[in-house]
Formats: structure tokens, C-alpha cells, sequence
């Protein structure tokens, strides 16, 4: 079997343990005769892998008793409309929440909410072209905000808060769909916390709500029941039928993760990897990353070549090197290296001989 390095931004790699674990039980999960995805998800075997993952993220993350974890569809393009839905408070027609825009995940967030009601951009690195994020006394939070949203890790910039914004008594909000589980977080400093699962949590088609129990069950007039975060966490994330298969794969992943030491493990292993690439980035004039130091992701690398003309030559030598999905996000070209918890430091090691070798032979 051969696994080639991926560093696709998402869906992301898987670890190898966590897919080999998966195919062997695939067609005979634990001796009942048939696979997760054929069980019903009121089945007491389904509801021990459930209970098992939300455990599992509960201990990885120290989750507090007072949040709710919930399990959800529609990826975190769905929480952009289910945040202001569930957040709002006051009166219709009044509704405002504090935004800070650092790329193109929170403008989306942004436009989203703003369907449903006013949005303060707090901050803006627009004029920078994305390349940092805004210091705490930069933010202009407004007293009527329902809540602060912001993007921790802006999976295509690359760019990353090196702390967590202070909003007082309103409810901080986060989309954590990229950097989620990278290292340990502190739940309690936020009001509620989402995550696509496809970069750092599992496959795609599941969305993971952390959210501090006394924010549920206000919602805005007309919201439906599938968006009601409280309609989710009565039913245990199971109102209506869950994706079973992702959340199962998920929960492998969970226990991988506790396996390899919990989230300061992961944090010493992902730390040494981004130290790793971006320090042969800045050391190669063959290489550039326009990103302030301290705001430089630790899981999505973007970088450039010195000659843009060589970028499909790039491509196709890293790929035919067994070295896949290195092409920057379609809105911002380059390159970009997306190094979440499942990319070894082995592959960022080869990641980065290949990048001196090409840099030699085409510099
Ligand atoms: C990938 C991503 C999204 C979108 O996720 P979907 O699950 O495709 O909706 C949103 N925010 C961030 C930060 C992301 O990385």
C-alpha cells in the first residue's frame, strides 16, 4: 500500500491508523454482522459511538459540563446563518453583532448574518490584503452587539490570531474549522465554537457545535427547526437522522488523537512542522509568505514562488514527487500547504527537500 503526502486544505488527510482501523470494520463492526453506516442511530450500538466521540472531544478539549456538544450537517457554511439565527437578542429589526474580518471565511460569515441583521466589522485587514489580524486595541466593539464573531484561522490567507479576542460580557464566537484539536484550547473564554470536520476533525458532512448551554433557545422568528441549536442538543443531535458514518470516523479520530498524547502533543508536533516550513520559506529567496510573523497559521502554509510562470511546472513535479493539493486557493493563486494534525512531520520534511531540490534546479 502506498500513501502519497496530501496536503489538501480540505477535505484534509485522515491518518492512515484511523483509515485502516475503519476498513477493518467496515463490513463487521464489532462482531454485529454489518457496518456503522447500516446500523439505525437509535441503535445502542450506534449511540455507544456517539457517546464515545462526544466524550472523547470532551476530554481532548476539557470541554466544560456547561457547554453542549452537538454534532451537526450542513459544514460550517451552515453556521454562518445558524449563529446570528440562535444569537440574536433584542427586537426584531434591531439585531446587530460585531464581526472582524480577516479573509474570505469571515466575509462569508459576514454576508451571511447580515440576511438576518446588522454587523459591525469590528476590525478589517482588508487594506493588507489579508496578510495579519487586527491586535485586541484595534477592535471597535459596539455596546449593542449580540455577540463577537471572528475567524481564529483563516484557512486560505493563513493567517491566525495569536490570542483570543476579550468582548467583556458578550458571547465570543469562533470559527474554528481549521484549526480546531491543532493544539488546547481554553472552551470557556467563548460563547459557542463550530468546525467543519473535513480539515481536522474527520470527513466531510459533519459540522461540530460547542456552545455554553445558557445561549440556547432564543431564536429568531422563523428559524427552522434544524437550525434551533437547542432542538439539537434535546435530541442529543439526533432530531433528525445524523451522518453516522462521519461521526463514527470522527470518534476514530478523537481516539487517535488521545493516543498520540491529547492536544499538547499535537501542539509540540504541529509547532515544530510550521517552525520547520516557514523557516526554509524565509531562509529560500526562492520562496516568499506574505504573513506578519506572529499571525502565521501553524495548519495552512500559503507561499509563493519567485517566478509565478513556474507555478503549474511546480504543481505537476511535487505531484508526480507524491506530493499532492499544494495549489493555493483559487481566489489567491501560489501555493499553499495545508500541515493539520494527520500531515506528519515526514511529510513535511519531504515537503520541504522537494521545495530546496526545485528551487536549485529552476532558481
Ligand atoms: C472550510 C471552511 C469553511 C467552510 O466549510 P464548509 O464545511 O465547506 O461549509 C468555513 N470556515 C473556515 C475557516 C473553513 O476553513
Amino acid at each position: 500500500m502506498s500513501r502519497a503526502f496530501n496536503f489538501c486544505a480540505g477535505p484534509a488527510a485522515l491518518p492512515t491508523a484511523v483509515l485502516e482501523r475503519a476498513r477493518e470494520e467496515m463490513t463487521d463492526w464489532h462482531g454485529k454482522g454489518l457496518s456503522v453506516m447500516e446500523m439505525s442511530h437509535r441503535s445502542k450500538e450506534f449511540v455507544s459511538v456517539a457517546e464515545k466521540a462526544e466524550q472523547d472531544l470532551r476530554e481532548l478539549l476539557a470541554i466544560p459540563a456547561n457547554y453542549k456538544v452537538l454534532f451537526m450537517q450542513g459544514g460550517a457554511s451552515s453556521q454562518f446563518a445558524m449563529v446570528p439565527m440562535n444569537l440574536f437578542r433584542g427586537e426584531p429589526g434591531g439585531y446587530q453583532a460585531d464581526y472582524i474580518n480577516t479573509g474570505q471565511w469571515s466575509k462569508k460569515a459576514i454576508a451571511e448574518a447580515r440576511r438576518y441583521g446588522d454587523v459591525n466589522v469590528a476590525a478589517t485587514t482588508e487594506a493588507d490584503h489579508f496578510t495579519s489580524a487586527p491586535a485586541q486595541s484595534e477592535l471597535n466593539l459596539s455596546d449593542g452587539a449580540s455577540y463577537v464573531h471572528y475567524t481564529p484561522n483563516e484557512t486560505i490567507g493563513g493567517v491566525a490570531f495569536d490570542y483570543i479576542p476579550e468582548t467583556g460580557d458578550k458571547p465570543l464566537v469562533a470559527d474554528f474549522s481549521s484549526s480546531i484539536l491543532s493544539e488546547p484550547l481554553d472552551v470557556s473564554k467563548y460563547g459557542l465554537i463550530y468546525a467543519g470536520a473535513q480539515k481536522n476533525i474527520g470527513p466531510a458532512g459533519l459540522c461540530v457545535v460547542i456552545v455554553r448551554d445558557d445561549l440556547l433557545g432564543q431564536t429568531i422568528a422563523g428559524t427552522p427547526t434544524m437550525f434551533d441549536y437547542k432542538v439539537a442538543a434535546d435530541a442529543a443531535s439526533m432530531y433528525n437522522t445524523p451522518p453516522t458514518y462521519s461521526w463514527y470516523l470522527a470518534g476514530l479520530v478523537f481516539e487517535w488523537l488521545k493516543e498520540q498524547g491529547g492536544l499538547s502533543a499535537m501542539a509540540e508536533i504541529n509547532g515544530r512542522k510550521a517552525a520547520k516550513l516557514y523557516g526554509f520559506i524565509d531562509g529560500n529567496d526562492f520562496y516568499a509568505n506574505p504573513v506578519a510573523v506572529n499571525n502565521r497559521s501553524k495548519m495552512n502554509v500559503p507561499f509563493t514562488l519567485a517566478d509565478a510562470g513556474l507555478d503549474k511546472t511546480f504543481l505537476a513535479e511535487s505531484e508526480a514527487a507524491g506530493l499532492l493539493n499544494l495549489a493555493g486557493h483559487r481566489s489567491v493563486g501560489g501555493m499553499r500547504a495545508s500541515i493539520y494534525n494527520a500531515v506528519s512531520e515526514d511529510a513535511v520534511d519531504a515537503l520541504i527537500a522537494f521545495m530546496a531540490d526545485f528551487a536549485q534546479r529552476h532558481g
